[in-house]
C-alpha cells in the first residue's frame, strides 16, 4: 500500500501541495485530478522521490520514499514514472527500448513479454522501428510499454494518453488499465480527461489551491459534484438556484416554468448542446435535435 502522510512541498517559498494524505491499495487505480497548475505532477514527482519533502511522508509498505538528499537516484525499484516529458532511447528500435530493463538471461522469455507488452500498446508492427522515427503518440506508448515491463509494483502515469489520438485513446486505455488489474498493480494517473477517470479509476483524488479539494469514487464525485470546479471536469454543467445540474439533467419540454429564448445549437454527435438565455445567463441544455435561434423553449430540470 502507497502511504502519503501530510505531505507538504513548495518548490520556492510558496506551498504548491499543503498537507496532502491518501493511500493506494495495492491493485488499486487512483485519479488525480485538478486544473493545470494544481500541483498534479508536483504530487506524482514528491511519490517517485523527486524532490525533498517540507514536511510529511511516503510509504510504500514499511519502505519509505526519500527525496534526492537521501538519494541519489530517483524512483525505488518497485515504482515507475512515465513523466509528461518521457524520454527514451531515439536510436534505438521499439523493441529494444521496451526491453531495455529486462534482464537477458532468458532471451525468449524476454522476447515472449516485450511481444505481449507491444501488443498492450498496439506497436507490434513497429518493433524494429527505430523510436526517434515515431509519431509523439507512439513514442509516449513505448514509454508506456517500458514502464510495465518489469511489472512494478505501483506506477504513476502523468497525462498518459495526452499525446495520442483519439482513433488509439480507447482501445489504449482498455489493454493498459485491464493490464495493470490483472497483474495487481497499483496505479495513480494525473489526468485531466474524464475518460481516463469514469470506467478505470477506483477512486479520486480533486486537488484545488495545493490541498485535497474531494476524494471519493467516479459515481459519487460524478452523481453529487460538491462543487463547480468537480462539476465541470465531468462536462457541461449549470448553476440554477445555487444548484449545480448538468446539460444532461435538463430536458426541453412543451410546458413549465422555466423558459428561455435559444442562443445557439452545437452538434454534438450523439446530441445537440442547446445554449438558451435564462434570466439573463446562459443555460446549456442536452437535445436530440437543433433548435432556431431565438425560439422559446421550457425546461424542466430532471435529477
Ligand atoms: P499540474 O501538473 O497540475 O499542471 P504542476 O505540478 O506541474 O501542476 O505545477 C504546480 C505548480 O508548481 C505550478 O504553479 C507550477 O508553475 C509550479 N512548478 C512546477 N514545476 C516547477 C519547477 N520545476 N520549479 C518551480 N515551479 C514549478
Ligand atoms: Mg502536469
Amino acid at each position: 500500500m502507497l502511504q502519503v502522510i501530510n505531505i507538504s512541498f513548495g518548490y520556492k517559498n510558496a506551498l504548491v501541495l499543503n498537507n496532502i494524505s491518501f493511500n493506494v491499495n495495492a491493485g488499486e487505480h487512483v485519479s488525480i485530478i485538478g486544473e493545470s497548475g494544481s500541483g498534479k505532477s508536483t504530487l506524482l514527482k514528491l511519490i517517485y522521490g523527486e524532490f525533498d519533502l517540507n514536511n510529511g511522508q511516503i510509504f510504500w509498505n514499511n519502505i519509505e520514499v526519500l527525496g534526492p538528499k537521501y538519494n541519489l537516484i530517483a524512483g525505488p525499484e518497485f515504482m515507475k514514472y512515465v513523466a509528461q516529458e518521457f524520454d527514451l532511447m531515439p536510436y534505438k528500435t521499439v523493441e529494444e527500448n521496451i526491453g531495455e530493463f529486462l534482464s537477458n538471461f532468458y532471451l525468449n522469455e524476454k522476447q515472449k513479454r516485450i511481444n505481449e507488452l507491444l501488443e498492450v500498446v498496439e506497436l507490434s508492427s513497429f518493433s524494429k522501428t527505430k523510436v526517434k522515427l515515431l509519431s509523439g503518440g507512439q513514442k509516449q506508448r513505448v514509454a508506456l510499454a517500458r514502464a510495465i515491463a518489469k511489472q512494478p509494483e505501483i506506477i504513476l502515469l502523468d497525462e498518459p494518453f495526452s499525446h495520442i489520438d483519439n482513433f488509439k485513446k480507447q482501445s489504449l486505455r482498455r489493454n493498459l488499465f485491464s493490464f495493470l488489474k490483472n497483474k495487481n498493480i497499483s496505479c495513480v494517473v494525473a489526468t485531466h480527461d474524464k475518460d481516463d477517470v469514469l470506467s478505470y479509476a477506483d477512486s479520486i483524488i480533486a486537488l484545488d489551491n495545493g490541498r485535497v479539494m474531494a476524494k471519493d469514487t467516479p459515481r459519487n464525485l460524478f452523481n453529487n459534484p460538491k462543487n463547480s470546479l468537480i462539476a465541470s471536469f465531468f462536462g457541461e454543467y449549470n448553476v440554477i438556484n445555487g444548484e449545480i445540474v448538468y446539460a444532461h439533467q435538463l430536458k426541453i419540454v412543451s410546458k413549465s416554468n422555466l423558459k428561455a429564448a435559444v442562443r445557439h445549437s452545437y452538434f454534438n454527435g450523439t446530441y445537440y448542446l442547446i445554449e438558451v438565455n435564462f434570466k439573463g445567463k446562459s443555460i446549456f441544455i442536452e437535445n436530440v435535435c437543433e433548435i432556431n435561434q431565438d425560439d422559446i423553449i421550457h425546461f424542466e430540470i430532471f435529477k
